[in-house]
């Protein structure tokens, strides 16, 4: 990487950003939340964007000087809107939390009752949990999955929907790798009155892209990240088609839960949904999904087991016990030897979050990176090997080899 400017100002910070390339470059990535963005969305998060105070919204902001940046975001909210086929979107919220926290502000009242998904079964932490302002600031009822099917059964979300009647029904997931029926949650949610939240954080992508049915217009609201699937900036967005919604999504932004928008990063959001619009991107989900069904046969194949038996979308979850090892200790094993997936909680997991009996797998960013099928399923079974052998260096050696050899085939930013 050139960086010619910092190297000279701060070595220090230089070399950690170098280091941090050659990671990146020397694994497999399958960490279900993480892409590869690409060099022009790099250049718009890495511009001049990034010193202007423009708080307000387009036309009608607190600051002098905004009129380059009104058209920037201009440019990002009628790109979210085609990308997405709705008639609003706010861009400025700074993460899929900042997005969530927002869409609570718009929506309920602190007591307020809200059903969510359950982090244990593959919800996230601002879906209610209690360490987090959802969990703290709301009444928060969780559905989970079936034992049976692990898969969420929506005569049970009825159930309760129908018993503790939320305001907000939220729908969306990080370790969930089944279709999301919305049509089924905007029915329940018409029934008892409640809001419809549609998190898409994790398929955002796989929705622009055709992959995954869209919530809308099943949603109220729609918040998303922009750097999963999608393959973005780091960031968070809203949808939505109600008016008065979004007025009050837009006030829940600023002021209500955030200062100065990120005019760079929101740069680079317009970059990538306009990246996202091209027929290349379709394919791209495409192949994610082929890459995922292939990388789970190499697994399953291996002995590992799939939780609810297969995948829709761009994530593995796997039970490990199979393989009588920890989540834990298999993603230190795997990361020594080229791999990085994180460890998570299977549903009905009887391990602690931290130590877990799953691991998470995801094939996004290594479809970017250009990882075939057939290279997909060789790296499922690398996986399961390693796993198995765990106490044999001679299959450690082969499988970290084998590794490499995948790597060299697809060179991570070869421009830098
Ligand atoms: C990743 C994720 C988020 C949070 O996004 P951040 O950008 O990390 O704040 C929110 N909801 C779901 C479902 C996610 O998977």
């Amino acid at each position: 990487m050139a960086l010619e400017y910092l190297r000279k100002n701060d070595p220090t910070i230089a070399k950690l950003v170098h280091g941090e390339l050659e990671r990146q470059r020397n694994c497999i990535e399958l960490i279900a939340s993480e892409n590869f963005i690409s060099l022009p969305v790099m250049e718009a998060m890495g511009s001049v964007l990034s010193n202007k105070y423009a708080e307000g919204l387009p036309g009608a902001r607190y600051y002098g000087g905004c009129h380059v940046v009104d058209d920037v975001e201009t440019v990002a909210i009628n790109r979210a809107c085609e990308l997405f086929g709705c008639k609003f979107a706010n861009v400025q919220a700074h993460s899929g939390v900042s997005a969530n926290i927002a869409a609570y502000l718009a929506t309920v009242q602190p007591g307020d009752t809200v059903l969510g998904m359950s982090l244990a079964h593959g919800g996230h932490l601002s879906h209610g949990a209690g360490v987090n302002f959802s969990g703290m600031l709301y009444n928060v009822v969780h559905y989970g999955v079936s034992r049976e099917t692990e898969t969420i059964d929506m005569n049970t979300v009825e159930q309760l929907a129908k018993k503790f009647r939320p305001k907000m029904i939220i729908v969306g997931a990080s370790s969930y790798p089944r279709t999301l029926d919305f049509a089924a949650f905007g029915r329940i949610a018409q029934e008892v009155g409640a809001y419809l939240l549609a998190d898409i954080a994790h398929i955002a992508g796989l929705i622009a892209g055709g992959a995954h049915p869209s919530p809308l217009p099943f949603a109220d609201i729609c918040t998303s990240t922009t750097h999963k699937t999608l393959r973005g900036p780091r960031g968070g967005f809203l949808l939505s088609n109600d008016e008065e919604l979004a007025r009050r999504i837009d006030k829940a932004i600023f002021p209500g839960s955030q200062g100065g928008p990120l005019m760079h990063v929101i740069a680079a959001k317009a970059v990538s949904f306009a990246e996202a619009l091209r027929p290349e991107f379709a394919r791209y989900c495409e192949q994610i999904l082929k890459n995922t069904q292939a990388i789970g046969r190499g697994m399953t194949d291996g002995g590992l087991r799939l939780v609810s038996g297969g995948s829709d979308n761009h994530l593995c979850l796997v039970d490990l016990t199979p393989a009588s090892i920890t989540g834990q200790e298999a993603e230190r094993l795997l990361e020594g030897m080229g791999i990085t997936a994180n460890k998570n909680a299977i549903p009905f997991d009887t391990l602690s979050p931290n130590v877990a009996s799953g691991l998470r797998v995801g094939t996004a960013a290594m479809t970017t990176r250009g990882f075939t099928e057939d290279e997909s399923e060789q790296v499922g079974k690398l996986i399961a090997q390693a796993i198995f052998n765990r106490s044999d260096v001679v299959v450690a050696q082969k499988v970290r080899n084998a590794v490499m050899d995948l790597l060299a085939a697809h060179p991570l930013y070869p421009e830098l």
